[in-house]
């Protein structure tokens, strides 16, 4: 049985803590696209972690954790994880690399970085780790998949061309340092090192696992919103964040995913610029951003404060639609506890008329939100593992967002923890 677990949104919906609590019935967790650029952040009983690259099921001993081809590895970021979780006393996981997945290179970081400073002002707000000049690269034909390290000769020829073409960019467009061939090659001789030990055909792996009945969870990173094709392009990130990708990103039929989480958070967060139709600032942003997740809503790469904002039923109805949803978990309901009153945005006011549809990206860039306000709770529902003993104000808020996204709320999750959660109607 393949499962995924998704975003509906803008990332940051509390995916890691999901997909860490399915991951006790999971035998192999996949990351099938992104790469380092957003971290997830799991508190269990081997303390708080942000990973960035590692799937969220990498603290149990009994599963498989795999990087899929879909990935954009950085291979020093991953070891560097692997050696700080194992630092910190989890047992040495199980970790498997596509053959297939491509090598973020040192340049790609660079590339990264003097983009977002010729752009200035008009910047996406990029994370810096290379991940956009990443995937131009790797659909230009110009990447490098991690079974080629295995192959210095054929390497040495092919890292010469790139850098050509890598080097006039750097000295004509950035004024920066060109950059030399065996100097990069020594350290893709470091990388080879340092992922050899891993690096297997996952495709064949998960394949078996199929054939055995065994679990596999697609780990997402990101949300709908950041999708390339149905996101709020050019805002959006490099690789798809659906969980349809999950098929490609893993090399698996896609046939086989019987089951899609859709992650939603109670409220609304973002990084990176972009259309944030429901976004709140101020002190009302400050407070929600202070209470927000697990000690404030603050990003787990770069430590930036995050955007804030109240429930998006459109943009969430949408990102449910796109995923293919099967489930809803709805997460971090015990932040909105300290509201009198809650606002939900239930619809967008484009050039004077409403709508429920998410619009393209113009139009979203004109739309001014509708918000219903509904009553708050006031109280700590941390603890309750019970849909029915939430205050009666907490379940019309969790339903009265149901009815307006139209997907099954079935889990919800009242804390950070793996069992701070609520099933709400049987989950598979
Ligand atoms: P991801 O990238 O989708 O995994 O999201 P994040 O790593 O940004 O997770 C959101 C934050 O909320 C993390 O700090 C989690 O520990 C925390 N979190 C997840 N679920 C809940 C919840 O139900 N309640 C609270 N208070 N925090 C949560």
């Amino acid at each position: 049985m393949v499962k995924a677990v998704v975003g509906a949104n803008w990332g940051d919906e509390g995916k890691g803590k999901i997909t860490d609590m399915l991951a006790e019935s999971a035998d192999y967790i996949v990351r099938f696209q992104g790469g380092a650029n957003a971290g997830h952040t799991i508190v269990n009983k081997y303390g708080k972690f942000a990973l960035h690259t590692l799937p969220s099921g990498i603290f149990y001993e009994h599963t498989t954790s795999i990087i899929g081809n879909g990935v954009a590895l950085d291979i020093p970021i991953l070891c560097k994880e692997i050696q700080s979780i194992v630092e910190k006393g989890v047992p040495m996981p199980k970790i498997l690399v596509s053959n297939r997945a491509q090598i973020v290179m040192p340049y790609h970081v660079l590339f990264d970085q003097y983009e977002e400073e010729r752009l200035g002002k008009q910047s996406f707000g990029s994370t810096k780790s290379g991940i956009a000049p990443f995937y131009s690269d790797k659909y230009a034909k110009i990447g490098v998949q991690v079974s080629e390290l295995f192959d210095e000769e054929r390497l040495y020829e092919k890292i010469q061309g790139i850098l050509e073409k890598k080097n006039v960019m750097l000295e004509h467009l950035y004024h920066k340092p060109a950059l030399n061939v065996d100097e990069l090659m020594e350290t893709l001789r470091e990388y080879r090192e340092m992922i050899a030990p891993y690096v297997v055909d996952t495709s064949v792996v998960l394949g078996n696992a199929i054939k055995e009945n065994k679990t596999i969870l697609l780990e997402g990173q990101l949300g709908t919103l950041k999708d390339p094709d149905h996101g709020i392009y050019p805002m959006v990130t490099s690789s798809s964040t659906l969980a349809a990708y999950g098929a490609i990103g893993a090399g698996i039929p896609p046939y086989e995913i019987k089951q899609i989480v859709t992650v939603c958070k109670a409220y609304s967060s973002a990084v990176g610029a972009g259309a944030f139709v429901s976004e709140i600032f101020g002190e009302e942003a400050d407070e929600l951003r202070r209470r927000g997740g697990d000690g404030g809503e603050y990003g787990a790469t770069t430590g930036r404060p995050r955007r804030m904002g109240w429930f998006d039923c459109v943009a969430s109805k949408y990102g449910c639609r796109m995923q293919g949803t099967t489930d809803v978990a709805f997460t971090v309901l015990d932040v909105l506890g300290y509201l009198d009153e809650i606002p939900v945005c239930v619809g967008y006011e484009i050039d004077g008329e409403v709508t429920t549809d998410f619009p393209v990206t113009h139009l979203l860039e004109k739309a001014k939100p509708v918000f219903k306000v509904l009553p708050g709770w006031k109280c700590e529902i941390r603890g309750i593992k019970e849909y029915d003993k939430l205050p009666e104000n907490c379940k019309k808020y969790v339903e009265f967002i149901e009815e307006q996204i139209g997907y099954p709320i079935t889990m919800i999750s009242n804390g950070p923890g793996r069992d701070d959660i609520i099933y709400r109607k049987q989950a598979e």
